[in-house]
This record gives C-alpha cells, structure tokens and sequence, in this order.
C-alpha cells in the first residue's frame, strides 16, 4: 500500500483547487435512478454530471486474460434526447494486428428501471446501446457490461510482452456527444486520436501477489489474499483510466508542490543516479508546469517504466499516469530521454487537464506539450540551451501544411513534424510577438476557460487574439487553416 495515497497529505493549494472546483459545480447530483439495489449505492450520486466507471476485474497472467466487468452510470447533460448511446471500445483499433485477441463485450445489462439493446459495431470497436425509453435531458441510466480482454502480444502500448501487462484504452468509454452530436471516429494508431469528457474511474483489481498494478489516480485499498493481491484505485475527474502492472517494479516515492510523485522502475537494474535525476526531472517539469500554465489539480503523479519488444519504445500519456520506456532509465539512456518524459509530463496539461479532440485537432496537445518542453529546457538549462530544442519546427514554417488538420489526413511523418514542432514553432513565434509576460498571461487565460473542458483551435486563437497588444493575424494565417 502506498500510505501516502491513504493519508493524502493535502496542501493549501489542492484545497483551493478543490474549493475552486466546488464553485466550478462540483455537487451531490440525485439522479433517481430506479431499480437499484442498496449494492448499487455507490453508484447513485454522479460528481457535476461526469459519467462514474465501477470496475472490477482479475488478471490471469498464465493465460493473459483479464476477465472484467464495468458498470456505467451515465447522466444526459446534453439539451437533447438521446435515443442511442455510444462507447468506444478503442484497444480493439490494434485487432488489425491480431484479429484473435483484444476486448470482447460478452453482455451489457440494465441496472436501471428501463431494459436496453446493444449491439457491437464497427470492427469490436464501438458499443451501441439503446435504452428503452430514450434517456431525457437530466437524466441517468446505470448499466454493467461483462467483459473478457484476451490480452495480446504487446503491440506498442497495449498488450503483453514477458512480464509486463499495458492496459492502455482497454475499457469500454463513453463516445463525447458535441456540436456535431456522437463522436464515432475509431482510434487513429497514427497518434494518439483520443477524445474523452472528464469523468469518474474506481477500478478494483486483482493480480498476482508478486504483480505491482500502477495506476492513474490514488490508491485506496491494497488486500493481500493467499496468492493474490487487490489493488483498488480512485481516478476522479479524469480523462481515462490506465494501468501498467508488471512483476518487475520497485516504486520510489517523492513529493513537490502536494503532489505524491511515485515512479515505477524496474528493480536491480536502474542506478540510483538515474532514480534521483529522474525524480529531480519529474518534479521539476510538475512545478514549471504548474507555475507556467496553471494547477495541477490531482494528489497523485505516477511514471511507469514499461518493458517493451526489443525494436519498440513507446512513451505515453494517461490521466495520471505516464508510460515510458525502460531503457530511458538505464546506463546507456538514449539522448533525449529528459525531453520525452517532460514532454509525456506536460500532457497532464494538455489533453489532460484541458482536453481536446485528438483526431481532429492533435495540434492542441501535441504543439502545445512540445512548447511546454522548451519552456522547461529553458527554466532548468537557460534559454540558450534551449533555442535548439525551441525552434526545431522553424523551418517547417515555409511548409504550407497547417496544424490543423485531422490526424488522418496527414501523410507518413508529417503529423509528427507539423502538428508537434511546426505548431511548437508557431507557439515561439507568437511569445516573441506578444511578448512573454502577455503570452503566458493569455496562456492561463486558456487554461483557466478550458480546464477539464473540450477546447478547439478557434478558442485558442480568439483568447491569444484578444490579449495580444499587437496584430497577429499574420502569424495565425501562415500556420492555422480558419474555417
Ligand atoms: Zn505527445
């Protein structure tokens, strides 16, 4: 157990966050669902309307299959009826490497008054379920989905390789009902090509008892039984849930600004050098971060090592929680592993904290998060260090490619260049045009209007517009395409 987890050590700034959430409607939300049981009761109060995921589930690691059911309860807070519902089932995107494994809806049933028809769609990739009476503005439905994940060889952050389970996108999650109404798009494996609405996780868990689970979130209950250990983790007003569990771990625990910092490495083969510089690179990208763009609202950070294939090396991003690869950490480091983990860092900001859809508008996480490690290369090795780092994008500014664009309509390496260092070009060149103090300024202004929102291009651009002392224009034609 992870004591610090249990006695969260709260800080005056996490009580002003969560005295600025209560005011931003955080509150006890009856939502009269009916036909639930006193077991249910956990269940029947929903924090500012954010959908609550209940799961609970056990990990064969002889057979690689994680049996797990999931119940949802789900509030309309849409102005309109909605007549279907739809869930992403986003790990299944990787079927097309192994048709035979990935996550299987075995039933979904109603635990509210009303019956309901699913249906599996679109390669096991999207749930649709149609409750019996459409569900009213306001209005909450509650049902439990079983579910048998036959785990795959890893392929790059899902699945298994020896030892090490990556459980990235693995649950059935709530499609975001916008402008456009249902967000059906599949996962894109070019980039990341999410799109979640803040929401609740409780995940109950069980592995074997030499397995450590490392999970976004806090950590409330570690049970110890015979051959096996429970792991049970809170994730709240989070974009997703992840975990990677492996039998490999020794976790260093820290602290910076409130927040418990807990790294997972793997054990008898990180020095204690790259332990302490790790930690020293974790908490000082988390207080650039939060001095820079705003809070970090949570009580928790984790950074898993993960084990991968030998000619893979993926790092990624969760809410929470961090993946990077284990051979950052060793002797013979690759080079620029302190700018992958601050990068994998700043995306707690952004498509964390503010979210976006990653799809259609990946600009306004990756751009933002490549910036962010410029912005923290300078802090921690002067701004002449940095510049190389900073305007790497610069000469894709003569590239008419905007940043943009959908995810798929980018070719080959050109989401990369464009949406991660083209766009963190376009960021540099708009701090020296309205000058740093004005630019940060307009960039807590963004974040204090779309924090655990959805924010857009279109949003961005009227807010730098609006602070800026000088004409912009110029700037945002060269990079953005405007509708
Ligand atoms: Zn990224």
């Amino acid at each position: 157990m992870n004591q610090g987890d249990m006695d969260s050590n709260e800080c005056n700034k996490r009580r002003r966050s969560a005295i600025r959430l209560m005011f931003l409607g955080i509150m006890i939300l009856c939502i009269g669902l009916t036909g639930c049981s006193s077991k249910q009761k956990s269940s029947e109060t929903l924090h500012d309307g954010r959908t609550l995921y209940e799961l609970e589930g056990t990990l064969d690691t002889k057979e690689h299959v994680l049996n797990f059911t999931e119940t949802i309860t789900y509030q309309n807070n849409e102005e309109v009826t909605l007549s279907e519902l739809y869930l992403h089932i986003y790990g299944n995107a990787y079927q097309i490497y192994d048709s035979t494994k990935g996550i299987q809806v075995l039933t979904v049933n109603s635990l509210s008054k009303d019956t309901l028809t699913y249906e599996v769609l679109d390669q096991n990739q999207l749930l649709k379920i149609v409750p019996e009476k459409p569900l009213e503005p306001g209005k909450a439905i509650q049902f439990k989905i079983d579910c048998k994940f036959l785990i795959p060889d890893l392929v790059d952050r899902f699945g298994y390789y020896q030892t090490q389970y990556c459980f990235s996108f693995f649950n059935p999650q709530m499609a975001v009902y916008d402008d456009a109404g249902w967000d059906l798009a599949p996962m894109s494996l070019v980039g990341d090509g999410r799109y979640h609405d803040m929401s609740d996780f409780r995940i109950k868990i069980t592995v074997p008892k030499d397995y450590v689970v490392a999970c976004g979130g806090v950590e409330r209950k570690k049970e110890v039984k015979n051959e096996s250990v429970t792991y049970t983790f809170e994730n709240s007003n989070a974009r997703d849930i992840c975990m990677s569990i492996s039998d490999q771990y020794e976790i260093v625990e820290d602290e910076i600004n409130g927040i418990k910092v807990y790294a997972y490495f793997e054990k008898n083969v990180v020095s204690q050098k790259s332990k302490d510089s790790t930690m020293q690179q974790i908490k000082g990208s988390l207080d650039c971060y939060e001095t820079v763009f705003g809070d970090y609202p949570y009580d928790t950070f984790r950074m898993a090592t993960i084990t991968q294939k030998p000619n893979i090396s993926v790092a990624m991003e969760y809410s929470g929680l961090i993946y990077m690869p284990r051979e950052a950490f060793l002797d013979n480091q690759f080079a620029n592993y302190e700018e992958v983990l601050s990068h994998e860092i700043a995306h707690q900001w952004f498509y964390g904290i503010i979210g976006n859809n990653e799809t259609t508008e990946a600009w306004l996480d990756e751009g933002l998060t490549t910036f962010a490690v410029g912005v923290y290369l300078e802090k921690v090795k002067g701004k002449e260090q940095a510049e190389d780092y900073s305007t790497k994008g610069q000469y894709l500014k003569l590239d008419p490619i905007p940043i943009n664009k959908e995810i798929t309509e980018y070719q080959n390496t050109a989401y990369y260049m464009v949406c991660y260092y083209k766009a963190q070009y376009f960021l540099y060149e708009l701090r020296e045009r309205m000058g740093e103090e004005t630019f940060y300024s307009a960039i807590k202004e963004y974040y204090d209007t779309y924090a655990f929102k959805q924010a857009n291009t279109e949003g961005f651009i009227s807010i730098m517009e609006s602070n800026s002392p000088v004409d912009i224009s110029d700037l945002v034609e060269t990079y953005v395409a405007l509708p």
